[in-house]
């Protein structure tokens, strides 16, 4: 009753617009926007029969290929095509928008049907009368032939009807041409996503597995819109289109974003960006629920407007981290440049402001390509990158390593240098008589021991002279301790004042009992050298602050070539005995031992410790 009613309605507005023809052109290809008639069907009430009846109101369509957005409606079109030639003519009559659900396609020849098609990617693509992403069916007209389309149009899509008729061998050879680019592109898209999981499971990254989901969901995304999904990969899952259409575009934004954000280390880089990213990511998941939960139409509408502000958002972040001293982004840059200049090509062709050809119908294609590309090469830069910031890591590691180590170095060596004076002070100290600053009588008898075996090898002479101060007790006695500390000093300088040859050695061996040892020297070098100091002693006062006095000293000589029947004990007795000699025979002079005269080889103690 209802249905009754309603084409009753259709019928009521008379006037409606009359069925213009398209005369065939013999063109190669001939696009339909003119003299085309459409109805809208708002509750899906009318069948073919109905849609035959010439008094319906039907509306006219002309200047562009028809669109009529999202509409719950089934909207008929009406063709009436005219073979003005005198012979069959066959054409293909091609809908190129993949993505109509319910494409019915009534052909009449004379007012008879002829054929019925059913299309759309809610029917089994088996259904389809030519292979083809789109929709395409075959027509033939007999000489002077009338025919009259209808297609009857229903989808969850926009309702979008570009309408082509083709000459067959065309459309062949066009359709050849478009699988093989389609086909090249879906490679290509192919190798990059394996080899970058490839990467992925070797090196472990996460943006290698975002990149490749990245590059996988985006082509699947273009299959689903261009219908070649439905040709090659779901051809018996109708309806799977438009799941897959929102799916893969949700993916890609969310593979996109997770890439980005991971690639350009947005974290560091800048929160707020990171943020947004994740932000992004999130309207995407949500995008995903509407794709399962929701209708086409909204979810559609809510992807497309997050990947509107997710293209441009990627394309921001990447400068900036250009600009913060990335270098990895600039390719980063390039690459979603290359997209979106893509993108914008497409979007200037569909507003007619660049021309239909080759390059913007597949402007998409080819920026998501160039950009998979650049991308790629980005992530191997990175890898590069990472290299030369290693390498550069362990340099700085070496040189400082090697500095620490010169310092350390530096530092052990001013510390041995110091240890070194240190030992030097000590050992001079240890050699050294405090009050005379002479040699001790330690030093001493260690320099008369490697001498004696030196002179014995090369059977030289060597001399000893030892002094003593005469009477030195009265001297402290009379003057005071200090006056004869003073003294001793004095006649050390005056010893010292004697002595030229720089081997010879000077030492303080007791109280006020000088030794010297004259290496290289025989008896009367030792006299002569001897003779001078007492003459000096003798000749020259000593001055304190107080006092001015005169001291002299003994002296005893020997010399002798050491030899292995004697040892140094020997020598030390003789000269000894020579001093005690000295004293003996009235002080102030120089005695030589001589052993001819004496017995020194079995000295007599007592003798020698007497004179002390
Ligand atoms: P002689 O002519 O027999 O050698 O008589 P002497 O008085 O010089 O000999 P003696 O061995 O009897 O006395 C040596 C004195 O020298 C005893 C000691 O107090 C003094 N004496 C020893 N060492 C030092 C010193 O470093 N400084 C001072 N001021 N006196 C010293
Ligand atoms: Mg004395
Ligand atoms: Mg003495």
């Amino acid at each position: 009753m209802l249905r009754i009613l309603f084409v009753f309605l259709l019928f009521a507005g008379f006037g409606g617009a009359k069925a213009e023809t398209v005369m065939l052109d013999p063109g190669d290809q001939q696009t339909i926007i003119e003299n085309l008639r459409y109805l809208e069907d708002p509750d899906a009430q009318l069948d073919i029969t109905d849609i035959r009846n010439p008094d319906l109101n039907w509306l006219q369509h002309s200047g562009s290929s028809f669109n009529k957005s999202f509409s719950q409606s089934t909207w008929w079109l009406h063709l009436q095509l005219n073979n003005p030639q005198n012979r069959t003519e066959d054409r293909l009559l091609e809908i190129s928008y993949a993505i109509l659900d319910y494409v019915d396609i009534y052909v009449f020849s004379n007012h008879s049907q002829i054929s019925h098609f059913t299309l759309g990617d809610r029917y089994p693509y088996a259904d389809r009368p030519i292979d083809s992403p789109f929709f395409v069916v075959p027509l033939h007209w007999s000489r002077d032939g009338r025919m009259d389309v209808y297609l009857r149009i229903k989808s969850s899509s926009a309702i979008q009807v570009p309408l082509t008729l083709w000459q067959p061998d065309t459309f062949t050879t066009q359709a050849a041409k478009t699988n093989i680019i389609q086909g090249l592109y879906y490679g290509a898209m192919l190798v990059i996503v394996v080899y970058n999981l490839l990467i992925f499971l070797a090196l472990w990254d996460r943006s290698y597995l975002y990149y490749s989901g990245f590059v996988l969901s985006m082509p699947l995304f273009f299959a689903a819109i261009s219908g070649q999904g439905f040709r090659y990969i779901w051809p018996d899952i109708p309806g799977w289109n438009d799941y897959a259409l929102t799916l893969f575009l949700a993916l890609t934004v969310i593979f996109a974003n997770l890439f980005t954000r991971l690639f350009l280390d947005l974290k560091k880089v800048s929160p707020l960006l990171n943020y947004w990213t994740l932000i992004v990511t999130a309207l995407a998941v949500i995008g995903l629920g509407l794709v399962l939960f929701s209708n086409y139409r909204i979810s559609i509408l809510y992807l497309v407007a997050v990947s509107a502000i997710s293209a441009p958002g990627s394309m921001v972040a990447g400068v900036v981290s250009w600009r913060r001293g990335a270098e990895t982004a600039r390719f980063y840059c390039v690459a979603w440049a290359l997209f979106l200049l893509g993108v914008s090509v497409l979007v200037l062709n569909k507003i007619n402001i660049l021309p239909n050809n080759q390059l913007t119908q597949y402007s998409v294609q080819i920026g998501s390509i160039l950009e998979a590309v650049l991308l790629s090469f980005a992530m191997a830069e990175r890898i590069n990158v990472e290299r030369k910031l290693r390498y550069q890591a362990q340099d700085e590691t070496l040189t400082t390593t090697r500095r620490l180590n010169t310092e350390l170095e530096t530092r052990v060596q001013e510390r041995t240098d110091e240890l070194e004076q240190l030992n030097k002070r000590l050992r001079v100290l240890s050699n050294t008589d405090q009050l005379t600053g002479l040699y001790n009588r330690r030093y001493l008898e260690q320099k008369m021991q490697s001498e004696w075996e030196r002179c014995k090898r090369y059977k030289h002479s060597m001399a000893m002279v030892m002094m003593d101060v005469d009477y030195f007790k009265t001297v402290n006695d009379t003057y005071g301790h200090p006056a004869g500390d003073e003294c001793l000093r004095q006649v050390t300088a005056q010893i010292l004042g004697c002595v030229r040859v720089q081997s010879d050695h000077v030492a303080r061996y007791g109280g006020e009992e000088f030794c010297m040892l004259l290496p290289e020297t025989d008896t009367e070098g030792a006299v002569v050298l001897a003779e001078r100091i007492r003459t000096i002693v003798a000749s020259h006062p000593i001055v304190t602050q107080d006092h001015v006095f005169n001291v002299t000293i003994s002296l005893g000589v020997f010399a002798m070539i050491p030899n292995n029947n004697q040892h140094l004990g020997y020598m030390l007795q003789c000269v000894d005995l020579a001093l005690y000699q000295s004293k003996e025979n009235g002080r102030n002079l120089v005695t030589v031992f001589d052993p001819d005269h004496s017995n020194p080889q079995k000295p007599n103690d007592e003798i020698k410790n007497s004179h002390r």
